[in-house]
């Protein structure tokens, strides 16, 4: 294990005592409460973390406020911004491997999972640091003697709510567009997963960052988060996690008229037709469900297949799932434990559900011999065919456990894949371009890929929901109008 010091050059963690980051300084929580941070690999308790309050959540906001208004981050020019935030790419890039083994031990991912997080990460900022002095408005044709424009301008205080599957790649994918457009942020991490914010916003302050521009409250939902959500000097809100919460969320921000970006997860299909590169697809679609665990907005959970290839496909997948094997997060596995032991049991739950019900299990992987009893590992399972109405086929399972569904023809496809309250990703796999493009346009999820799935974080691609996955879009340029307002000024000169 990495000793702990390493994370932070000894600074006030040494002894696994994590702090919070408010207005630039290392803080405790007003009322000195602190919560334990476990790692899931082997349920051991390995450090602990503030339990931020609702008061704490207010210093936090005051500071941002303050940086924003008065302070140099307020009047800073674009190009600036962008190379604080090239600076904290490069940072991030320089500690790239203490970075994973440290999101490792927190999550229980596998570390080849949390290196290429951080290498996600570092892209974030660097995109968006190319992106700060390059967002402009428009000039708007009126008639003579009238000259209208308009001006992109930062909400002001951005409070993000952040989940635990993927802590850096949502920190980034939120901070890194927010900043660039010149908002201030307040940050709360899930309790799961919150050490690598922290080491983030160290990070930051040191590629010149002025303090209090990023702020890191940690603490728990329903404390700090519902805090955050409802504070009246907060102007927007982007949230990354449960349908439930999310509609928390959106209620507490409603009372103050404030804007909400939710991503609420998915029940993402891959859709696969006879004719598929089935040797192509096969690794990517058993990597789309098992990264992280399955435990990922975007995971391809339901797999969508032919009638016409279902042997050969389901005993394709079977062979592969019966070899994955889940273990502790330094060993070379397919995958890590799950988050905790609430999640756990959530997915565990769902498992013994379905094989109570009858539904056919394909095959099963296994864990690892040198997995921790205590760890919170689950194997891989493989559902086939899972009637169209079962849980396992309608619901998010956040887990590594795939739903197999056989269709009949490509309007049986489209109608399964939209079956379902969900709508964030999908992948199509034919060699037939016309009906990959129909495919494309009927399906209704935020995001489509034909013949692969994901494109290295896709930080260029917007990203965002239908239906129940949420609404809002991050990630590309198109976050760059999320995290800011339009401003119309319209000049009278006279002709
Ligand atoms: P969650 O409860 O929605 O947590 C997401 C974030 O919201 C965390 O920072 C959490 O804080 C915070 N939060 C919780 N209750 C809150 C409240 N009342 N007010 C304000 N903030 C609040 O998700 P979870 O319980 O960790 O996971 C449950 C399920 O959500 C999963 O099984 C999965 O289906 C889904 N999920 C989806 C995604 C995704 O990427 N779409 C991510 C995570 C979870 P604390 O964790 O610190 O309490
Ligand atoms: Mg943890």
């Amino acid at each position: 294990m990495v000793a702990l010091e390493e994370f932070t050059g000894g600074k006030p963690v040494a002894e696994g005592r994590w702090q919070a980051i408010i207005d630039g300084q290392h803080v405790d929580a007003l009322s000195g409460a602190r919560l334990d941070m476990v790692s899931p690999s082997d349920g051991q308790v390995f450090a602990s973390i503030p339990r931020c309050g609702a008061e704490d959540i207010n210093r936090a906001v005051k500071a941002a406020r303050r940086a924003f208004a008065d302070g140099p981050w307020g009047r800073m020019a674009p190009a600036d911004r962008g190379r604080i935030l090239m600076r904290l790419s490069a940072l991030i890039a320089a500690e790239h491997e203490t970075l994973a083994q440290m999101d490792a031990l927190d999550v229980g991912k596998s570390i080849k999972q949390a290196r290429a997080d951080i290498t996600v990460l570092s892209r974030y900022y660097e995109f968006y640091a190319g992106a700060a002095d390059k967002t402009g408005g428009e000039t708007i044709p009126l008639p003579g003697g009238f000259t209208a424009m308009t001006f992109r301008e930062p909400h002001g205080v951005v409070g993000a709510i952040l989940p635990w599957n993927s802590p850096t790649q949502m920190l980034g994918r939120t901070s890194a567009p927010a900043l660039a457009m010149g908002n201030v942020m307040v940050v709360k991490p899930a309790e799961d997963a919150c050490l690598s914010a922290i080491r983030i916003a160290e990070l930051a302050l040191e590629a010149g960052l002025p303090p209090g521009v990023l702020n890191i409250v940690t603490g728990l939902g329903e404390e700090a988060g519902a805090a955050l959500a409802a504070h009246p000097d907060v102007n927007f809100i982007t949230f990354t996690g449960s349908p439930e919460v999310g509609a928390i969320i959106q209620k507490l921000a409603a009372d103050n008229h404030v804007a909400v970006t939710l991503e609420l997860g998915g029940k993402s299909p891959q859709i696969v037709f006879a004719d598929a590169d089935l040797e192509a697809a096969l690794p990517i679609i058993v990597g789309a469900i098992t990264v992280n665990s399955g435990q990922t907005c975007v995971a391809g959970s339901r797999l969508l297949v032919e009638e016409a290839a279902w042997d050969r496909v389901v005993s394709a997948f079977a062979e592969r799932f019966g070899q994955l094997v889940t273990g502790p997060h330094q060993g070379d596995y397919d995958f890590g434990a799950l988050i905790n032991a609430k999640q756990r049991d959530r997915v565990k739950r769902f498992i013994a559900g379905a094989k109570a019900d009858g539904v056919a299990v394909l095959a099963e992987g296994k864990v690892a011999p040198d997995a921790a009893s205590s760890g919170y590992y689950v194997p891989a399972v493989l559902f086939g065919p899972v009637p169209v109405d079962h849980a396992l086929a309608k619901q998010e399972v956040f887990g590594p456990c795939l739903s197999v569904i056989p269709f009949k023809d490509e309007a049986d496809a489209i109608s399964l894949a939209n079956d379902t309250e969900y709508g964030l990703a999908a992948g199509v796999w034919t060699r037939d371009i016309g009906r990959a493009m129909r495919l494309a346009r009927k399906v209704r999820s935020g995001q489509i890929y034909i013949n692969g799935y994901g494109a290295g974080g896709g930080v260029e691609l917007p990203f965002g929901g239908f239906k129940n996955s949420g609404h809002g879009r991050e990630k590309g340029l198109e976050a760059l109008k999320e995290f800011s307002a339009t401003k119309t000024v319209v000049i009278n000169h006279g002709i």
